[in-house]
């Protein structure tokens, strides 16, 4: 597995391999890898015939006040785990390549970085839709695997990929969970045993939202009403939102209609570690 540091090697060696006629995957991650980036990466991998897996940790997607010090690191265990799972190349730019001296560029997709995560990380989508955008002119894949786990931020990528007419196919791949239900996430590291045991309190909001939609419930507010309810049975969750909307778009109607696809959406704190998550429901 080769490791390349700047943009120009992996550009290289995405272009000597495109030349060959080889179908190139890449999968774009912050590091500390668990079993969600790696479902990706098998994806990846079945898919195509080279796969890139990129390591970097986006200083334009945290906020001052958030965890961009303290966001898990381990490349080390990183590249083993990238290796063992059939990854042809890690991508593990600088800061200052990715954000040379006197960098001004923003890639902004305009409505759907607006609601839910927008309202409560407003910086969030920039940063995210800029260095993706950047990472995919240097590595000029084929293909990209992005998780559900992230529902909004698949959106955004899938639509900047349609408005910049970039030559990649986009996939989303399921959200991988722990046995009870938790979203697996870098993030979970900062959770105790006996918290993450807690946390599988979100996937069952989830799941009771999904049960009342099977017995009928087609009105929006009520639906988050139920969820509101079963995530505020653990006093430690603080909750930035609960959430129905149309899966496509994410516009939020009163009521929801048969055949509609609607994504229900959370975000919240336990203690001091977030957690978002998202399940796909058809009325
Ligand atoms: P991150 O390193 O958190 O930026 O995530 C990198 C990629 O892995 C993103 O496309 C995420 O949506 C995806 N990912 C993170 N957690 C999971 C999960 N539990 N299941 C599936 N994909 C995930």
């Amino acid at each position: 597995m080769k490791i390349f540091e700047t943009i120009e090697e992996v550009r290289n060696f995405s272009r000597e391999k495109r030349s060959k006629n080889l179908k190139i995957g890449f999968v774009p991650t912050m590091g500390a890898l668990h079993n969600g980036h790696l479902s990706l990466l098998d994806a990846s991998v079945k898919k195509c015939d080279l796969s890139i897996l990129s390591i970097f940790v986006n200083p334009k997607q945290f906020a001052p006040n958030e965890d961009f010090n303290s966001y898990p690191r381990d490349i080390e265990k990183d590249i083993n785990l990238a290796k063992e799972r059939g990854a042809d190349a890690i991508f593990m730019p600088s800061i200052k390549d990715i954000y040379p001296i006197g960098y001004q560029t923003r890639v902004i997709v305009e409505k759907l970085e607006k609601p839910f995560e927008g309202k409560y990380r407003p910086h969030f989508f920039e940063g995210v839709a800029t260095v993706c955008t950047k990472l995919f002119i240097s590595v000029e894949p084929d293909e990209v695997f992005f998780g559900q786990k992230d529902y909004q931020q698949c959106l955004i990528i899938d639509r900047l990929i349609k408005d910049l007419n970039l030559a990649i196919n986009f996939n989303m791949m399921p959200i991988a969970r722990e046995p009870n239900g938790l979203a697996m996430s870098s993030r979970n590291q900062y959770l105790s045993l006996e918290e993450k045991e807690k946390a599988g309190i979100v996937f069952l909001t989830l799941e009771e939202a999904r049960k009342q939609i099977a017995k009928g419930e087609r009105r929006r507010k009520v639906i988050n009403a139920i969820m509101l309810k079963k995530l505020k049975e653990l006093n430690e969750i603080k909750i930035d939102y609960v959430g129905s909307a149309i899966a496509d778009n994410l516009e939020e109607p009163e009521e929801f209609l048969k055949g509609d696809k609607i994504v229900l959406l959370i975000a919240c704190f336990l203690n001091k570690t977030r957690l978002i998550d998202n399940m796909l429901v058809k009325i």
